[in-house]
Parts: C-alpha cells; sequence; structure tokens
C-alpha cells in the first residue's frame, strides 16, 4: 500500500527558467537536474554549487516561490538540521538578512542539511521551514 504523506504539500513544477528569475544576480547559475526530482514529494528545492560553494534555496512562501542563496561550509560531524529537526550530516548556511535600516544587511548562519533530498524526506512539519523563510525573507 502507497504510504501516506499528509504533510506533504505539492511543490509547484520548476523549471529551469523559473530558477534563473528567482536568482537574477547570479552570473554562470548551474541549476540542479531537474528531470529527477519528484516535485510531489518535496517542500523545497536545495541544492549545492560546489565551484562557489553557495547553497540554492526554493521555497514555497504565501503562495509564491522564493529564492534564497547562502554560503554553505560543509560540517565534518553531524548535528541538528534548522530544517528538519533531525540529527544529519548538516553545514553552515550563512545568507545576508536585512537589518533595521534599508541598506543594513546582518550575516546569519543557520546549520542545515548537506543532502537536502534527505531533509525533505525528514520533513514531517513545514514550521521550521517557514520560520527560516520569515527570518531571512522578512
Ligand atoms: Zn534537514
Amino acid at each position: 500500500m502507497e504510504q501516506i504523506k499528509p504533510f506533504v504539500l505539492p511543490f509547484k513544477e520548476v523549471t529551469e527558467q523559473t530558477i534563473k528569475k528567482l536568482f537574477p544576480k547570479v552570473k554562470k547559475l548551474k541549476t540542479p537536474s531537474l528531470e529527477n526530482i519528484e516535485f510531489r514529494e518535496i517542500s523545497y528545492l536545495g541544492w549545492l554549487d560546489k565551484g562557489s560553494n553557495k547553497k540554492f534555496l526554493i521555497v514555497e512562501h504565501n503562495g509564491k516561490l522564493v529564492g534564497i542563496i547562502g554560503d554553505y561550509t560543509p560540517s565534518n560531524k553531524k548535528g541538528i538540521c534548522a530544517l528538519c529537526n533531525r540529527t544529519e550530516e548538516i553545514g553552515m548556511f550563512t545568507s545576508a538578512v536585512k537589518g533595521a535600516t534599508q541598506d543594513a544587511y546582518i550575516k546569519r548562519g543557520n546549520y542545515i542539511c548537506q543532502d537536502s533530498q534527505k531533509c525533505n524526506h525528514n520533513l514531517i512539519s513545514l514550521d521550521k521551514l517557514y520560520d527560516f523563510v520569515n527570518l531571512i525573507k522578512a
């Protein structure tokens, strides 16, 4: 019998064009291979550009797709992921967050899974994922 996945929301189908639109400032954007992704089974799309050590995340937030980019430094020990709340192979994801004034940015770091696909499978609630997006996109 097919296992029921009540918390999984259908993620909008993302194309290469969508990704480019979400990260307009990124030159030489490397998109993940989308043909292997089951969009019905993911709550966010995440991939690492090993060349620049940037991690890209696409999350659906308030009915819109949001692109988040951050520097990513893999950690050599396991820890708790800020998105799925499970003990996994993690890394520090650092992104610029808008500060109190318009031009002020503060750097904010969170440990998140190295393997975004596994992270998606671990997600049983989207609360932490949305908290994370709210923090960055506020
Ligand atoms: Zn995770």
